[in-house]
């Protein structure tokens, strides 16, 4: 927002004018959500499905910074993340509530623009906003979202499902979020220090990598037309190499990843160079590329073989020979779950 528009204070509105306000832009539009906005709970009937929940909660100064984060995107990116949970595990999202912390620092108009990226996103997803929680915050924003989704019993795969030698295969292509973090926090600096206006040309990718992203809807869509049932399969929010370790560890193997497989898009690579950064590393460590990483059996290698959206980047072992990435001249390298641990990230 500039700072010449409109400001009206939440106290203004209060927190039943807030709700109704919002709920007046919404109407749900599954026939499994049979009540949403407006009373206790809201009411959902699975239709004879099982059903997966996920929570996520973005904390401002540890998860986003609103220096360069759009209260518009941050919205869509809030919902995105929790549906990227429900994809992981091959269900379809079908709800989310969306709880809020706000200090008196956001006035109705923030509020207004947060809610125009959760419900776009909502409508790309065809999820329904069903309720939520509204609260004074003392130290800035805070967006828990839920998120509500169905699948076949048989359809649902879990991070435990994967054989020894299984492919392990990616979505996509990694470290573009972590290094459009990287472009954001640097323009937030020079503009701290001297004033300059940000300059993101040629980073266009990277940076709605990082502001935009989107959830693999269309991978799940995909493996079904190709006719490939994963067996073990998570969403990478945490950086590569933590996610395989995952996988690794949840089905009691091992699992090794090969450098040279990495998809990695050349801005992402070019960037990396640029502030003297190993694009592998960023690949497999930087987290929040909200890609699917998936094992299938080695039988079903042809199908997915040579597809743009999927990069087979390695395999499952036993558990003995333990978790390692393999670079290009064959050597073995342990694999470290760095990861996007929000502990270890800022003061
Ligand atoms: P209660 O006090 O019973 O928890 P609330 O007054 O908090 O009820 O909420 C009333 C209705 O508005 C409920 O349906 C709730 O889910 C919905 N709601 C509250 N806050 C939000 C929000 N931030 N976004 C969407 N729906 C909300
Ligand atoms: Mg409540």
């Amino acid at each position: 927002m500039t700072d010449n528009s409109p400001r009206t204070e939440l106290s203004a509105l209060g927190e039943f004018g807030l709700i109704e306000r919002l709920a007046s832009r919404i109407v749900p539009s599954h026939a499994s959500t049979l009540k949403g906005i407006g009373d206790d709970a809201a009411v959902i009937d699975p239709q004879g499905l099982h059903q997966v929940i996920t929570t996520d909660m973005l904390v401002e100064g540890v998860h986003f910074d609103l220096a360069y984060v759009p209260l518009k995107h941050l919205g869509y990116k809030s919902v995105v993340v929790n549906l990227s949970d429900v994809y992981a595990m091959n269900a379809e999202p079908r709800q989310v509530v969306v709880a809020l912390g706000l200090s008196n620092r956001f006035p109705v108009e923030a509020v207004d623009e947060l809610y125009e990226g959760l419900l776009m996103a909502c409508r790309n997803y065809g999820v329904d906003l069903v309720g939520g929680d509204t609260t004074a915050s003392r130290s800035g924003l805070v967006i828990s979202i839920t998120a509500i989704g169905v699948a076949k019993k048989e359809h649902i795969i879990y991070r435990s499902g994967a054989k020894d030698n299984d492919l392990l295969v990616v979505s996509g292509d990694l470290g573009g979020a972590y290094m459009g973090l990287q472009v954001l926090e640097r323009e937030k600096a020079v503009f701290t220090q001297t004033g300059a206006q940000p300059d993101l040309a040629g980073h266009d990718y990277i940076i709605e990598r990082q502001l935009k992203p989107e959830a693999r809807k269309d991978i799940i869509t995909l493996l079904k037309h190709l006719d490939v049932q994963p067996t073990a399969m998570i969403d990478v929010s945490d950086g590569l190499a933590s996610e395989a370790m995952h996988i690794a560890r949840s089905s009691g193997l091992g699992v090794r990843i090969y450098d040279d497989k990495l998809p990695i898009d050349p801005t992402t690579y070019r960037t990396a160079r640029d502030f003297d950064l190993d694009p592998s590393t960023c690949a497999l460590n930087g987290g929040e590329d909200y890609e699917l990483l998936f094992t299938v059996a080695q039988a079903d290698f042809e199908k997915i073989k040579g597809n743009p959206s999927l990069s087979v980047i390695g395999h499952m072992t036993d558990a003995a020979s333990g978790y390692h990435l393999v670079d290009k001249h064959g050597g073995l390298h342990e694999l470290r779950a760095q990861g996007w641990d929000a502990f270890l990230r800022k003061g």
